[in-house]
């Protein structure tokens, strides 16, 4: 049997080798390293997939927040909701720009922003509203709209870990994950599930104007070459970077596909366990698995995470410490946040090795083990 990881990013790039050291010795030797040719290829190829008039390429998905609340304009003191139960970077990016944070719970099911939490939580100070299609699976976009309209806030959705997802509407349309909201960001990291082979990121929006503002800001807020008119930042997704995403988007239906396997396998196995609830699948929407997250009851995760750990199986626990616990945050309040379903979920997740080239004997493997570990 193959080793088992969290991310298998060696067996992926083998299957497409050829093609892709064929785009990156490409890249070499055009020696253009900055904004070659491949890198607004991919971003017109990413907006045909999206269904999005513009993606502004970027240099990582943290870059694509901050770039997107630098153009919609939100200034110190601005307040931004937040789920608090999302990666760091979500949060950081609010702070880094003396925005404040206002956290919000997640339902738990889907572990994605609650809109009820969402309502009490806009104040006159709100501005913008940034939903997390946390693990993959889409936030409740329809609901986040309708309260975002009627208070005149902007949405940002955080597609770092969704890409490829969908939310169907109630009158039966379908829109690509990061499209709906004033604008959407992503992540190339790696591990993603459109990663390349180092960092990137990008934002998507609809708003021409909006565009022209974000690719300004990317570039140091020049429009035209050392004409700089507002204060921007230097960010850009290089062109190695976009030769290898050139090659994977292609792909990236099937890696979907594999993914959504691998959970249809764990899903066999844990639907029916009394100690495990397997991950909710809204029927507004597509799961592309970013994570496979069980929520564990009456099992001491650690020692689970430990008897795994002895059978050479990794498992992690996204995220140990909610960002409203977390000490960069203290200055927001720290513990007085009141986020009881969100510390309840932060204790009892757990999620298992999720990639696209995981096999059924690894599959059968790991669930055995788990299963050993808890009892069947
Ligand atoms: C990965 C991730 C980011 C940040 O992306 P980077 O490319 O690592 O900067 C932001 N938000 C979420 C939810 C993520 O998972």
């Amino acid at each position: 049997m193959k080793p088992i990881q969290m991310v298998d990013l060696k067996q992926q790039y083998l299957k497409i080798k050829t093609e892709v050291d064929g785009a990156i010795q490409q890249v070499v030797d055009s020696t253009a390293f900055i904004n070659g040719k491949p890198v607004g290829e991919f971003a017109g190829s990413l907006a045909g997939y999206l269904g999005i008039k513009h993606v502004v390429t970027c240099a990582n998905g943290t870059d694509a927040l901050q770039i997107s609340m630098m153009a919609l304009g939100l200034e110190p003191g601005d307040e931004v909701i937040t789920p608090s139960f999302t990666y760091v970077a979500t949060v950081e990016v609010v702070a880094l720009l003396r925005l404040k944070p206002v956290f919000v719970e997640v339902d738990k099911r889907t572990f994605c922003m609650d809109p009820e939490s969402l309502e009490k939580a806009i104040t006159p100070k709100t501005k913008a509203i940034v939903p997390v299609h946390l693990y993959g699976h889409p936030a409740p976009m329809e609901e986040i709209l309708k309260i975002a309209e009627k208070y005149g806030l902007y949405v940002i959705e955080d597609n770092a870990q969704a890409i490829g997802s969908e939310y169907k509407f109630s009158d039966g349309s379908v829109r690509k994950t990061g499209t709906m909201g004033m604008t959407g960001t992503t992540s190339f990291f790696p591990s993603k599930n459109l990663g390349c082979y180092g960092d990137g990121g990008a934002i998507f929006t609809n708003d021409d104007s909006l565009a022209i503002k974000l690719k300004m800001i990317a570039n140091h807020g020049q429009q035209k070459r050392y004409y700089h008119e507002v204060v921007g930042c230097n960010s850009r997704l290089d062109t190695l970077q976009a030769a290898v995403l050139n090659v994977k988007l292609k792909s990236l239906g099937i890696y979907i596909d594999a993914r959504r396997k691998a959970a249809d396998y764990y899903d066999r196995v844990f639907g029916e366990h009394p100690k495990t609830t397997i991950p909710y699948r809204a029927n507004y929407g597509l799961h592309v698995f970013h994570q496979y997250t069980l929520i564990l009851e009456g099992v001491d995760r650690d020692g689970l995470i430990q008897f795994l750990s002895s059978r050479n199986i990794p498992s992690m626990i996204y995220y140990p410490v909610p960002a409203h616990k977390q000490q960069m945050f203290a200055a927001f309040g720290g513990s007085d946040w009141l986020l009881p379903d969100t510390d309840w979920l932060t204790e009892r997740v757990i999620s298992l090795p999720m990639h696209t080239e995981l096999d059924e004997e690894q599959l059968a493997w790991i669930s055995s083990a788990v299963l050993e570990y808890i009892g069947r």
